[in-house]
């Protein structure tokens, strides 16, 4: 199969709508990484998302929809503290989940009784979700554990051959896959963090947890995909926290002695001090935004030449730099993992 990647335009928008209508994927940017879609309402094409991504069958899918969607189709309850967020948030990179109606097709969340639900903000994406009018699921378009694609460039390494069509809407400003927010129980809670911070939530409705799943017992994870290893670059990560920025630098100079692809990433404040030793360093920039809108572009820019990544993680802890260091975080465990 030929892969085209297009530019949105009528024409391109008709014919990813004339795909979807068959059943089929298409890759659509969104403001915070790019998702690949097929209609929440069709048991094959929700399959094929699974197989094309390589994704294990029990991480459930979020459906995407356009504002003027009406929710009422798809959920069964809709609790006030939602409709607050909703007005506060979206369109925006958060993701809410919602009690069924066990309309869309049973694979997209894979047996549970709820259902997850984005309003993305990107004009490209929006343009797409109304030209085509369902729910349409999109994991990121990244092979299953890979790191997530910020670009039309980045599906296509991951898909070239695989799917028909990649929607090309530019660089994904955000960098970090939405927030998503368990809206079943008496208050959110934040099942994975993102640009849309703890701390946002409770100033719109109160009260916000952080779910923090039972590892031992997966059977009882809210979120079957805060299981799994992700994010990864195809080369070796070491991860060093801040304390050990000295170790970081004697290990820099054992791995080039040993290999040549050897480089670090880190934020802007380290770069002069690896410079120092004639590190090739990848900056992650100064601020959160910019640390979020560049880390996954770095771990496939580092992966291209690179058999070690020395990475020293960000000081900073709080608002989007929870979400950060949560990819980061599963970026580097171990290949194994
Ligand atoms: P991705 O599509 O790769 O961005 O991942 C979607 C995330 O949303 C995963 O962490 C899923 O576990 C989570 N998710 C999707 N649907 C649900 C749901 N119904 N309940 C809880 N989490 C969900
Ligand atoms: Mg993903």
């Amino acid at each position: 199969m030929e892969t085209r990647v297009c530019l949105i335009t009528p024409e391109s928008l008709a014919w990813a709508k004339e795909i979807i209508e068959k059943g089929g994927v298409v890759a659509m940017p969104t403001e915070t990484v790019y998702g690949l879609g097929s209609s929440a309402f069709n048991d094959a094409a929700v399959r094929k998302i699974f197989e094309v991504k390589g994704r294990p069958n029990n991480n459930p899918l979020i459906a995407h929809v356009h504002e003027t969607y009406d929710l009422s189709q798809i959920i069964d309850y809709d609790p006030p503290y939602a409709q607050k967020l909703r007005a506060a948030f979206l369109p925006g990179p958060l993701t809410l989940v919602y009690p069924s109606k066990g309309k869309v097709s049973p694979f997209v969340s894979c047996g549970l009784d709820t259902l997850a639900i984005r309003v993305p903000a990107h004009a490209g994406a929006r343009a797409f979700l109304k030209k085509v009018g369902v729910p349409i699921v999109a994991p990121s378009a990244n092979i299953s554990r890979h790191v997530s694609p910020t670009s039309a460039q980045h599906v296509l390494d991951d898909f070239d051959g695989k799917i028909p069509l990649i929607l090309d809407g530019g660089e994904c400003t955000g960098g970090i896959e939405s927030t998503v927010c368990d809206c079943t129980g008496e208050y959110p809670v934040i099942l994975r963090p993102g640009l849309i911070t703890r701390e946002m939530i409770e100033k719109v409705v109160g009260r916000c947890d952080e779910y923090a799943p039972d590892l031992e017992n997966p059977q009882q994870v809210k979120s079957p995909g805060m299981l799994y290893k992700h994010y990864a670059p195809r080369c070796k990560t070491l991860l060093f926290s801040q304390k050990n920025v000295e170790q970081a630098i004697l290990r820099y100079v054992k791995e080039s002695q040993e290999n040549k692809g050897v480089a670090v990433l880190c934020e802007e404040k380290w770069i002069s001090e690896f410079e120092k030793i004639g590190a090739k360093c990848l900056n992650l920039g100064k601020n959160q935004a910019e640390m979020a809108s560049r880390l996954y572009k770095l771990l496939r820019e580092a992966e291209r030449f690179c058999d070690t990544l020395i990475v020293v993680e960000p000081q900073e802890s709080d608002g989007i730099m929870t979400g950060v260091l949560n990819r980061l975080r599963k970026a580097c465990t171990s290949q194994d993992v």
